[in-house]
């Protein structure tokens, strides 16, 4: 056996479990191996039978005096019944549906037994053990232990339990797949690669930050002797995961530093031309930023820069600035955005901005081919960008298929980029690497070169994460919004307060201003209870415009519709021919109405802390003051303390961190949309730790950047690389 061995090769797993483990991402030996347990139950010390108190959950020793099938004439269950001595007493013990246990556990036979303590009602009066986890044990394992002692260690060297008796690991589980199944599974193949796997970390790093080394570590997190060791094995691995990060951060980084793009030359006179025809002035935080990417671009390296800043905070801007910068030096860019509806009305706001500028501005989905307002078909569209006829190309992730071939392209916008997912992110790389290569063959010369990339988000990033995920690019940050815009006013809105809300709408109505109602979902379901009271768009649309808004002029918008209906939609709420717009989700990013100051959302529950705060930014983007409006169908404490956050924090940022609080970062962040084990992630929030690891990164490489003397660390990096895609 080997660590890739496929796990089905394990004996004992059949193609059903190996379906189950698949589940929990685990498909080879060294993926069983790695699969860690998240925490402990504490069955250590053994309690005397006579000592045993009800509630307690305990772990006792003795003998099994008789044992025997029972069956509830009430409940029609099965029960299995026990009685077990050691020397201070004996003990009835109860197993419910488990009748084929008087197979395993006979009469006379020395048991481990951990479980809850129990009081018995009814038919089974006093008290007992409750379905306790069992193990079977050896008389010279019964001689190691002393009895007599109150409370006793069980010793823990060379223990043979694993279910009782000791820490025992309870591990992340999927239906089907028990931790007692996985620890029996576990332990002969820990115990066949007992020393045997050769240990990544260097040794200076085990050293002087005091780690376990590997095959020590490995043993201690499955089967820890002490709470301390389980703790000291964590430790390493949590050190090594977030390693393996930086240093693949680092060595992108300083690949990316190697390589070639083309350098723009700052156009002061076309920028400044530019930045006079706008209606507002730019905040400084705009012109700190604008200048960090000019100044980037201007160089004959590629530039790989986030720009983060809350909704609202006008990052659009800074892009077109950037990307007209590029085209007056006779370049493209290329500039991507999540959603079709978001792909239209950035089209349409470069055509108006830039409408002085002469620039070729296209857009490409996969039903629109154009070029300033004229409809093309696909091909005659590749073709014009291959000759570099298309200044500016907008479009959703289809600008990344193959077939789109820049003559010209120097720079890449991406908007809203962490709703890209990793594929597309991934598949960004490729391209990029593809480019590379096409060099190194010598030919095709304009993709010599790699563009510089522009990523938008308004997602905030806390320090660590900076420092790790994002830890290759650099950062700007617009920590500034336009002058005059006023806070939000953010209220739950109990159920008997719906009328009143429906005044305030017709109010602002009357004032000439659009409202915003987001709905969780398209159409009402009766299946799952859950979701009963949830809004429906299409049933809340007909029950809003027929009976309580019949005189307002209402629209519709949800993501199955198509492309031309979004379109049209769009174009009349951003003309103000439409009051109030019922939709789904599909609003969440970017979306830019002005004059909307109103925004509504039902089944608030049902919507991440993020996706709230990005919802209320489609509103406050004008003068006026704007409210958003919550609804919930459902109360729990997590809702009230989700909710409770965005009230109490204004900017994306404070709430972030609270989003981090609350649910912590595996959710916040999908540890399995970028891949990376679960304690990685759950380490991402430790900046102790995070810096620690960048540190011995940055020093490792600058020593050996090609890891020449740690050729298992090359080797791990590399086999990262491929499940890990961070631009
Ligand atoms: P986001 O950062 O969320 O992408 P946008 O770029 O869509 O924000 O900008 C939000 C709104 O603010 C737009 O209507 C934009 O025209 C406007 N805007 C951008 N910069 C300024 C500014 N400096 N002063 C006033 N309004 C601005
Ligand atoms: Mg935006």
């Amino acid at each position: 056996m080997k660590l890739s061995t496929p796990v089905e090769k394990i004996p004992r797993i059949g193609p059903q479990y190996k379906k189950k483990l698949k589940k929990l991402g685990v498909k080879t030996v060294r993926d069983l191996l790695f699969h860690f347990p998240h925490r402990y139950e504490d069955f250590s010390t053994l309690t005397p039978v006579s000592n045993v108190k009800v509630g307690e959950t305990v772990c006792i020793q003795g003998k099994i005096l008789e044992i025997k099938n029972t069956i509830t004439w009430k409940r029609r269950m099965a029960i299995t019944e026990a009685i077990v001595k050691d020397d201070s007493g004996a003990i009835k013990v109860l197993w419910f549906n488990q009748p084929y246990l008087v197979d395993t556990l006979k009469p006379q036979d020395l048991v481990c037994l951990a479980g809850k303590v129990a009081m018995g009602k009814k038919s089974y009066s006093g008290i007992y053990l409750s379905s306790p986890a069992y193990e079977k044990i050896s008389i010279e394992e019964k001689k190691a232990l002393d009895l007599n002692k109150e409370k006793v260690k069980v010793p823990a060297k060379g223990r043979a339990l694993i279910h009782t008796g000791g820490l025992i690991p309870v591990y992340p589980e999927t239906e089907g797949l028990s931790s007692r199944w996985l620890r029996y599974i576990l332990r002969p193949v820990l115990v066949q690669f007992k020393n045997k796997i050769e240990d990544p970390l260097p040794e200076i790093i085990k050293k002087e930050n005091n780690l376990l080394p590997l095959n020590h570590a490995l043993w201690q997190i499955h089967f820890p002797d002490s709470k301390e060791l389980a703790q000291k094995a964590r430790e390493r691995f949590s050190f090594q995961e977030l390693f393996f990060i930086q240093l693949n951060v680092l060595r992108e980084k300083m690949k990316l530093k190697m390589e070639k793009a083309i350098p723009i030359p700052l156009n002061l006179k076309v920028i400044k031309s530019f930045v006079d025809s706008l209606p507002f002035k730019l905040t400084d935080a705009q012109r700190k930023s604008t200048w960090q990417i000019l100044k980037d671009i201007e160089k004959p390296r590629p530039m790989n820069r986030l720009l983060e800043g809350d909704v609202g905070s006008g990052k659009t801007i800074v892009a077109i600035i950037a990307a007209l910068n590029v085209a007056k030096a006779g370049y493209q860019t290329a500039f991507m955005a999540p959603t079709e509806i978001l792909v239209n009305q950035h089209f349409k706001n470069l055509e108006n901005i830039l409408k002085g500028f002469k620039l070729k501005i296209g857009i490409l989905t996969g039903h629109d081919y154009k070029v300033s307002q004229k409809k093309l078909t696909k091909n005659e569209l590749l073709k014009k960008i291959k000759r570099g006829e298309v200044d500016i190309l907008i479009g959703t992730h289809a600008l990344i298929q193959k077939e789109v071939r820049f003559g010209k392209l120097a720079l890449v916008i991406l908007d809203e980029q962490h709703r890209f997912g990793v594929e597309q992110r991934a598949h960004l790389c490729r391209s990029v690497t593809k480019a590379k290569e096409r060099r190194q063959q010598g030919n095709d010369l304009q993709t010599k070169l790699i563009p510089h990339l522009l990523s938008m988000t308004a997602t905030p990033i806390p320090r660590t994460l900076a420092l790790t995920l994002y830890g290759d690019l650099d950062l700007s940050l617009l920590d500034e919004m336009p002058k005059g815009r006023k806070k939000i006013i953010t209220k739950v809105i109990p159920p008997k307060g719906r009328e009143d809300v429906y005044a305030f709408i017709r109010n602002e109505v009357k004032k000439g201003k659009q409202i915003f109602v987001i709905c969780p979902r398209i159409e009402s379901t009766e299946t799952t209870p859950n979701w009963s009271e949830t809004k429906a768009v299409k049933k809340e649309y007909e029950r809003l415009s027929k009976k309580v808004f019949p005189k307002l002029r209402m629209a519709m918008l949800h993501g199955k519709m198509k492309t031309k209906e979004k379109e049209e939609i769009m174009k009349k709420l951003k003309n103000k021919e439409t009051d109030i717009l019922v939709s789904t989700s599909v609003v969440e990013v970017g979306i830019d109405i002005p004059n909307a100051t109103l925004m509504i959302i039902e089944g608030a529950d049902k919507f991440g802390l993020s996706q709230l705060h990005q919802f209320r930014g489609r509103v406050g983007r004008g003068k006026d003051q704007s409210f958003c409006f919550l609804f919930t169908d459902f109360g729990g404490r997590k809702t009230r303390m989700r909710l409770k956050a965005l009230l109490d924090s204004k900017t994306g940022f404070e709430l972030a961190e609270k989003d981090l609080e609350i649910r912590g970062p595996g959710e916040v962040f999908g540890a399995r949309q970028w891949g990376i084990p679960d304690l990685a992630m759950s380490s991402l929030t430790d900046v102790v730790l995070v810096e620690k690891t960048r540190a011995w990164a940055k020093k490792i490489l600058e020593e050996d950047p090609y890891l020449k003397k740690y050729p298992l660390l090359a080797d791990k990096l590399k086999k990262f690389g491929e499940i890990v895609h961070l631009e």
